[in-house]
């Protein structure tokens, strides 16, 4: 028999209750060990809908926001999506698991490395890690079909917009601090359509690489 984890149930069922409604988003939840992206001290509080502190100075987001901005980006499993702010890789693990690839970009060295250790312990093999400014998009590549900020900016980066292929769409936290809001972009042609979801409490989008580790 599988074994149920009450902590498990009650977080989705609080997730649906909120409004999260698609089943791949819900599954890819349920099935990522959130304890594993928390430390140690934290791990009796991972499966509880709330936002949790981790490696210098950052944050994993709550499970609720992550739902919702994963729900955002309607992703289908055929896509390339960017991420900006890998942090604990808890985001990128869920969006994993429901795109063709993910980008990822953190400005940490230390949070970058555990994520890492993360995906290869999961065995998540279409994550591309890399150390850098994410407000600068990921040059190398060509356009995404999806691009994810999990850290705030007080107006989208042009660049990221840039990468953003034509009928994309883009989600972020957008705002100064305090007062951000979930916004959601979506390209056509060289117009950018945009539209608030809920009001968000994210850590900053800072410039260039982390000097301290
Ligand atoms: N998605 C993460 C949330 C991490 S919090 C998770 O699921 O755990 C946001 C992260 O964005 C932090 O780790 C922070 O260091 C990172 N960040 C902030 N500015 C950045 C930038 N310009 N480029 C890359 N990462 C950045």
């Amino acid at each position: 028999m599988a074994k149920v984890n009450l902590k498990t149930v009650e977080l989705i069922l609080a997730l649906r209750g909120s409004g999260i409604s698609d089943h791949g988003v819900l599954s890819a939840i349920e099935t990522t060990p959130r304890e594993l992206f928390v430390s140690p001290e934290f791990s009796d509080q991972a499966w509880e809908d709330r936002a949790l502190p981790i490696a210098c100075g950052q944050t994993i987001s709550q499970p609720m926001v992550v739902g919702q901005m994963t729900e955002a980006l309607c992703l289908t499993g055929r896509e390339k999506v960017l991420e900006v702010g890998t942090g604990s890789g808890y985001q990128c693990a869920i969006l994993s698991k429901l795109a063709r690839r993910v980008y990822t970009i953190e400005r940490y060295r230390t949070l970058l490395e555990e994520a890492k250790r993360r995906f290869s312990a999961l065995k998540l093999r279409n994550i591309v890690p890399r150390l850098g400014d994410g407000g600068q998009g990921w040059p190398e590549q060509d356009s995404f079909d999806r691009i994810i900020m999990t850290a705030a900016a007080e107006k989208p980066p042009p660049a990221l917009l840039a990468q953003l292929r034509d009928h994309g769409l883009m989600v972020a936290p957008i705002g100064s601090s305090g007062r951000q809001k979930l916004t959601v972009y979506r390209r056509d042609g060289d117009v950018f359509h945009e539209h608030t979801l809920d009001k968000v409490r994210f850590v900053p989008l800072l410039p260039g690489i982390a000097r301290t580790l």
